[in-house]
């Protein structure tokens, strides 16, 4: 074969499913993984792709099958060992080759990496990658950060390997440096928002209404043919339907309530205070996974408690799914408000100019949120061009009228009943924060002037005035 076109590093679930990705689109490609016999397992799996496919025992190996200038994908745990590997290549690549991490980075080690490699001749790129091990192996979201050039030269493998919408690819350039993970980092706060508020309404419809793990998998099927419809809601459907082998019992009944995470959704709750934007809704789910792991205080909690009086979800069952549906809409509607201002407010802090459209576009196929919705979303922002937040954009005003009663309705009854809905909550008080013209840090601003002289401003007057509190404080 000539040299190949691209190099990977990294042969685990993502990389090896990515690497056979690029091969299939017609892209030779040289691989390397840090234990080699995985190579040669990756290879012999690799079935007709073998003939675009170039397995290297080292990284000496690998650099001599690629086509200078080089372009090599790193696909390994995100951390210490993207560091270490940045550093072996070192050693191996040349002048203009081009290093791209696609791991699930912290977007601050991103710059850091970008500064570090600025005069070392060679280019780094920060790619952020979404889909899972189908996604890679078939077509995922790609987001790209680092020098517009650089992405120019690995533009079309990219392209051609990324999810399309409607024959559009999900793939875009989106910034200098950190851009590309710090979007991808969103993706991942937003992806926590909406399964915790799927989660939530799984709880109302299996302990507010009783129903069986396959009645509620029926209702999300349903709900995924219309305005909900989206992969998470299709595979909650598909989950609640699947049986235990071992003892046949719905799947989801014998799986412990108790939730992982690696990171994503903590840095973009972190960044988003660090931002000083509001992201309730995704704060809320990363706390609940929080939560969860605390099982055997719950179970002592659940007897020190035992709460058994509490007034259970009762009426006329069409009308709660309807509300139940509609308050998940209205949900999603601020969590996703939510997770773009907090990239509004990265994209002027770090002079990034993030595409908003495009990274709506580029959700839509590939990605774990993909959905209906995110196509809305696009529109949205393609017609009103810039936006101080989702919520004020038309087509959301109409939507967010339509769906936040029943979100109010929902909340209440599961507040009755003792059904925990935090991000559900936090989403709409976060709407009904955003939505009054007079709240009531007035009270707060005269407390601060109280106790600590801090100041406050008047409704009728400019500048910085004190209360009458005397010598009170
Ligand atoms: P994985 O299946 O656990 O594979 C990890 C890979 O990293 C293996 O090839 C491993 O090589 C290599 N590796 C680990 N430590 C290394 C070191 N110190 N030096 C060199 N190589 C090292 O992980 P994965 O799920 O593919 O994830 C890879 C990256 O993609 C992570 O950043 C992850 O967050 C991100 N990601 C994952 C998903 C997903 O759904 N899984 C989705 C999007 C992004 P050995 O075989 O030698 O151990």
């Amino acid at each position: 074969m000539e040299k190949a076109e691209i190099g990977l590093i990294g042969l685990g679930v993502m990389g090896s499913n990515l690497a056979l990705n690029i091969a299939e689109k017609g892209h030779p490609v040289a691989v390397f993984n840090r234990t080699t016999s995985r190579t040669g397992e990756f290879f012999e799996a690799a079935g007709n792709l073998r003939e675009m496919i170039v397995p290297c025992t080292t990284l000496q190996d690998l650099a001599a099958s690629i086509r200078p200038p080089r372009a090599i994908i790193i696909m390994v745990a995100a951390g210490q060992a993207v560091d270490e590997q940045i550093a072996a290549l070192r050693s191996v690549l040349s002048d203009g080759d081009i290093v791209i991490d696609a791991g699930n980075a912290n977007f601050r080690d991103t710059i850091r990496r970008f500064s570090e490699l600025k005069d070392s001749g060679l280019t780094f790129i920060g790619m952020g990658v979404s889909g899972g091990e189908e996604g890679a192996r078939h077509g995922p979201s790609i987001m790209v950060g680092g020098p517009r050039d650089a992405y120019a030269r690995v533009e079309k493998v990219l392209t051609d390997i990324s999810a399309k919408y409607e024959g559009e690819p999900c793939a875009a350039w989106l910034g200098p440096d950190g851009a590309g993970h710090f979007v991808k980092t969103i993706h991942n706060g937003i992806e926590y928002a909406d399964m915790q508020m799927i989660a939530e309404i799984y709880g109302v419809l299996r302990d507010g209404l009783g129903m069986q793990p396959k009645e509620i998998g029926a209702v999300f099927d349903e709900w995924n043919k219309g305005r909900l419809n989206s992969y998470l809601i299709e595979i909650t459907g598909k989950v609640l339907a699947a049986d235990d082998p071992q003892t046949g019992k719905p799947m989801v009944d014998m799986i412990l309530d108790r939730a992982g995470q690696k990171g994503t959704g903590k840095w973009s709750a972190i960044e988003a205070q660090t931002l000083g934007v509001s992201a309730t809704a995704i704060e809320a789910a990363v706390s609940a996974r929080i939560l969860s792991s605390l099982k055997d205080e719950r179970l002592a909690a659940e007897k020190a408690y035992a709460i058994s009086d509490l007034p259970k979800f009762s009426g006329d069952r069409q009308a709660i799914l309807r509300d139940l549906e509609l308050a998940l809409f209205a949900g999603k509607i601020a969590a996703y408000a939510q997770g773009f201002a907090v990239m509004d407010a990265a994209s002027k802090q770090f002079d990034w100019r993030l595409p908003m459209p495009t990274i709506a576009k580029i959700w839509r196929a590939g990605c774990i949120i993909r959905s209906q919705f995110l196509g809305t979303l696009a529109e949205a922002f393609q017609q009103s061009g810039t936006l101080p937040n989702l919520l004020m954009a038309p087509a959301f005003i109409d939507m967010m009228k339509e769906a936040h009663p029943s979100l109010r309705r929902i909340l209440a009854r599961a507040a009755e009943a003792g059904l925990p809905m935090p991000a559900m909550s936090s989403a709409l008080a976060y709407f009904d924060s955003y939505r009054q013209g007079r709240g009531t840090s007035n009270l707060i601003q005269a407390q601060r002037d109280f106790f600590g002289a801090h100041g406050f401003e008047r409704i009728d007057a400019k500048g910085a005035f004190h209360g009458p509190w005397g010598d009170s404080g």
